[in-house]
């Protein structure tokens, strides 16, 4: 019997957007089942209104900074609910976009939960639809631990619902979104708290850049309680917020906790274990490197697979998977070795490859590091000091270029270019023969001894 549709795709956040949108350009016809805002995490709650706060959390620190350039900067106020309706309406504005984007390629758009009845159909409220392939990507959601009061905290879902700033706030984790949400609060003016379960932050990244990014963070306010593993969260008698942890300390009094202890795959309701679909122990959908499940024409792709979870990777995936079932790139597919990513700290944190622990683990002494530490030159004027710290891992007698890591003004987008670097092979060599570019803090990546 003919399908309905040549592609139906669970999902329209990034990698279901990219995926159905490059399927219909290459004359699929495709349907995208979608039961909340277009866009998903990434749009919504996610990268870009994330990236809003944090340019906010950059003006607050160079106003600051402007003293140092003789700028007499005596009023300091900052109206939040005024940023978060500029910034909703942002959103909405996006939100529309790429409602006209899907009708402008004839992606038909279907609004509801989708639940999987086989490899090659799927319902949504009483309609059934069938597909020659259908692709899961319907994303993830934060973590709520389940410990007595946790609902009385708020995830990064909450911090964008937030309508003021709250004067005291603790967030709960030592990954992407407790560095970048712990930095956006302090910024704007709330006393925060980072609550670690051990003594660091990112502590899956290079060393030198949970370090660095902890001794930044205390020089501008920012507590850290470690060895802290959360055992309830209750509300006091003045309304406000304590946390008990594991070794009896009742830490607060906050305004509001935010739990940032990572996300999970959206993979439950979904009808995926009686269509007979594979999953890990998290719940993430199992697929090889072609986004292929267990099932045939059954595939899935971004935050529901346990790879990494960053939007880069879910559109990428999304576009080659299409280009390979429509547009005849049978090889097309995603390298999933040294993906670059920025966590938008204050200051960012760029990072590709190894780390030095790790490469040391996989070369051992063949492992070879160069290190930078410096003031840039922004703020030998400011009265802030934080240092920028950068790191090379090498490998080997030609000095193969295996990690980069970088903590600092303008981390964050100068790491590109350098990804583009260590994904062609570069060397340490080819590294010192590139002229830098004066005066900047990025010639440091290539004048390292
Ligand atoms: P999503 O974008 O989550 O989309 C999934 C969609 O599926 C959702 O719209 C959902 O409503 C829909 N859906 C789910 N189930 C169903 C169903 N049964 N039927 C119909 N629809 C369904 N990544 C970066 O690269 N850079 C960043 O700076 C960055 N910042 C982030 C900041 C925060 C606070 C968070 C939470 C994430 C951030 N990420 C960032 C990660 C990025 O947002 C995700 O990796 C990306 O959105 C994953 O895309 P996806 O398509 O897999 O899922
Ligand atoms: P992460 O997985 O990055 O970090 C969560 C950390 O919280 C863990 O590594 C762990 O660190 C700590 N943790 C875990 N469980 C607990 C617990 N029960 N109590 C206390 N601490 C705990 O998750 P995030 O929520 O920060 O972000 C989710 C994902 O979203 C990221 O991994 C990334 O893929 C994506 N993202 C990307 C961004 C970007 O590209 N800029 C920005 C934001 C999110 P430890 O073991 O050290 O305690």
């Amino acid at each position: 019997m003919a399908s309905d549709y040549d592609l139906i795709v669970i999902g329209g956040g990034s990698g279901g957007l990219a995926c159905s949108q490059r399927a219909a350009e290459l004359g699929a016809r495709t349907l995208l089942v979608e039961m909340g805002r277009l866009g998903g995490t990434c749009v919504n709650v996610g990268c870009v209104p994330k990236k809003v706060m944090w340019n906010a959390g950059e003006l607050a620190h160079a106003l600051r900074d402007a003293a140092g350039y003789g700028f007499d900067i005596s009023l300091w106020r900052h109206d939040w609910p005024l940023l978060k309706q500029l910034r909703d309406e942002f959103i909405a504005r996006i939100n529309a976009i790429y409602q006209r984007n899907l009708d402008q390629r004839q992606v038909e758009l279907l609004r509801g939960h989708a639940r999987l009845k086989s490899a090659q159909s799927i319902q949504v409220g009483e309609r059934v639809l069938s597909a020659g392939s259908i692709v899961l990507a319907s994303g993830g959601r934060p973590i709520i631990p389940t410990l007595p009061g946790a609902e009385l905290g708020i995830s990064s879902d909450g911090f964008f619902e937030l309508e003021q700033r709250p004067d005291s706030v603790a967030v709960v984790g030592a990954g992407y979104i407790a560095a970048e949400l712990s930095g956006i609060f302090s910024a704007l003016g709330s006393r925060t708290t980072v609550v670690l379960r051990h003594e660091c932050v990112l502590r899956h990244f290079d060393s030198m850049l949970g370090d660095s990014l902890m001794e930044i963070m205390r020089d501008e306010g920012v507590e850290f309680a470690t060895n802290a593993v959360p055992k309830s969260l209750a509300r006091n008698a003045a309304g406000l917020l304590e946390l008990t942890v594991e070794d009896g300390r009742v830490l607060g009094q906050y305004d509001a906790l935010l739990w940032a202890i990572g996300r999970k795959p959206i993979t439950t309701d979904m009808g995926l274990e009686l269509a007979g679909v594979k999953l890990d122990w998290l719940g993430h959908v199992i697929t090889d490197e072609w986004q292929q499940t267990n099932l045939e024409h059954l595939y899935a792709l971004g935050d529901i697979t346990a790879r990494a979870g960053l939007t880069p990777v879910a559109i990428a995936a999304g576009r080659r998977l299409a280009d390979r079932l429509f547009g005849g790139q049978k090889e097309r597919k995603v390298d999933y070795e040294n993906i670059p990513s920025v966590v938008f700290s204050h200051p960012p944190v760029g990072t590709v490859g190894l780390s030095e622990a790790d490469a040391r683990k996989r070369y051992g002494d063949a492992v070879k590091v160069f290190t930078s530490t410096f003031m840039p030159m922004y703020h030998v004027l400011t009265p802030r000091k934080p240092r920028e710290h950068m790191k090379l891992v090498t490998v080997g007698p030609t000095q193969k270029i295996v990690g980069i890591h970088v903590i600092g003004e303008g981390a964050d987008e100068m790491l590109q270019g350098f990804a583009v670097a260590l994904r062609m092979g570069a060397t340490k060599r080819d590294f010192d023969d590139t002229i830098a570019i004066h005066p900047t803090s990025a010639e440091e990546m290539v004048t390292m001894r």
